[in-house]
């Protein structure tokens, strides 16, 4: 029989119709076995997540009147999706085993977590199913680091087939119990989990859009959505920005080859985006998607014979590595390196990591060009097809676009090219109305 994982986003869990909706969804299809929620999120634009008012809980625990007034805000929320749906449960008691909780427990992550508890349990009395707790089948080891194996073997062993189960997303326990979250958005990491642990046909992640698309709406005007993509592709793509799924989300369904379908919970019969394993992929079009982020420094160094010169580049990263930043490329020539970091974590250490690099290698030339953004051109179908960076290099050209660096890496499915930030835009449109219009 075809097994379903579906996770639900927190536009899909904020009020009483996007509710019936998911429900909708839930009972249309048998299969749909495993729920995972998020907390209630935005019902309009301006409205608070409800995991944003617990962290502002936790922060006003010293100050009664501050913390009672915004849990109001956050049991008021629950109150009225349970009356709305006329849910036959008294969410008050756990709302007050929840007040004190966060009173005093002092952990961040209980407060912050309860918003998916809250969701789950309403959320199993409108479809009838069983509530399952994070905390007892999602772990972590008593060092806090997240312990797959024990997870794994949790989720098999205590999601039972038969009757369904609704299960909280973005948090876990540590093994005396105490409650831990993922990084935010962390619900997406769960239902990967729970897929991985059933050994689910599909992973469903329903959110409040039709898929990934080809380039970042707020760019690109009316962007493709991208029918699908690999592993891999989407890898490349969210660490450069693209922000529909967590990161981590495909890490568990790796080994399976459990594919991931973005869905829409307003428009249930759009088809989404289909993320699979990169072997098993088929893509027809060059590109999969373009994606661009800001806020990069290059050091720039050039010395003759560099090439020669054993020990050269370990020389340059301890630097870069005593001064603790991560470096993100590091496109080489024979007598030229560049390193590109996050502005962030070398803005206030510049001066010290010049004079060190001077130092290690007395370089002949070295200088640094500040705010740059990085742009991702991601796909397969760039191994196979000829003249693909030609047709980027020479739309950029044509657009006037000084480009600051290429590095097309190893990963053979990604150029990375490094224009100046205030050429972001423009370089991704025109990369855009290039391969897609
Ligand atoms: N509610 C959490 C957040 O806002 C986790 C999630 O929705 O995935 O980050």
């Amino acid at each position: 029989m075809e097994l379903k994982v579906c996770k639900f986003g927190g536009t899909s869990m904020a009020t009483k119709d996007s509710i019936l909706n998911v429900a909708n969804i839930v009972n249309a299809d048998s299969a749909r076995k495993f729920v995972v929620v998020s907390a209630p999120g935005k019902r309009f634009k301006g409205d608070d997540k409800v995991t944003d008012l617990l962290y502002a809980c936790y922060s006003k625990r010293d100050d009664s009147n501050a913390f009672e007034t915004t849990f109001k805000l956050i049991s008021d929320r629950f109150i009225t999706i349970a009356k709305e749906l006329n849910i036959k449960y008294d969410i008050s008691v756990d709302l007050r085993k929840v007040h004190d909780g966060i009173l005093e427990n002092n952990s961040i992550d209980y407060a912050a977590s309860r918003g998916e508890y809250l969701s789950a349990i309403l959320f199993s009395k409108v479809l009838g199913f069983e509530f399952v707790d994070a905390a007892d089948i999602i772990k972590f080891d008593s060092e806090g680091d997240f312990d797959p194996i024990t997870t794994n073997e949790l989720i098999a062993s205590k999601l039972s087939f038969g009757k369904g189960a609704v299960i909280p997303g973005f948090y876990g326990s540590l093994p005396d119990g105490t409650i831990k979250t993922f990084s935010r958005g962390g619900s997406d990491y769960t239902g990967s989990l729970i897929a991985k642990g059933v050994e689910a046909d599909i992973y469903e992640n329903w959110t409040d859009v039709s898929g990934f698309c080809v380039a970042d709406p707020r760019i690109v005007n009316d962007p493709k959505i991208i029918n699908e993509l690999s592993y891999d592709e989407l890898r490349e793509l969210s660490y450069m920005g693209a922000s529909v799924l967590h990161p981590a989300s495909t890490f568990p369904l790796q080994s399976l080859g459990i594919p991931i379908n973005i869905k829409n919970t307003f428009d249930m019969d759009a088809e989404g985006t289909m993320i699979v394993k990169t072997s098993t992929y088929k893509k027809a079009s060059i590109l999969t998607g373009i994606a661009g982020k800001k806020g990069f420094t290059t050091i720039f160094i050039k010395k003759d014979m560099m090439n020669t010169e054993v020990g050269f580049v370990r020389k340059v990263l301890s630097v870069i590595e005593k001064y603790n930043i991560n470096l993100e490329h590091m496109p080489t020539g024979i007598d030229t390196m560049s390193l590109i970091v996050p502005t962030d974590e070398i803005d206030d250490k510049l001066e010290y990591v010049i004079s060190d690099i001077s130092k290690a290698v007395n370089p002949g030339l070295i200088y640094v060009y500040k705010n740059i953004s990085l742009i991702a051109v991601v796909g397969h179908g760039m191994l196979r097809t000829a003249g693909t960076a030609a047709k980027i290099f020479s739309a950029l050209a044509d657009a006037n676009i000084n480009i600051r660096m290429i590095d097309q890496g190893s990963s053979e499915i990604n150029i990375i090219i490094g224009v100046d930030e205030t050429n972001m835009d423009k370089a991704i449109k025109t990369i855009y109305n290039k391969f897609f219009n």
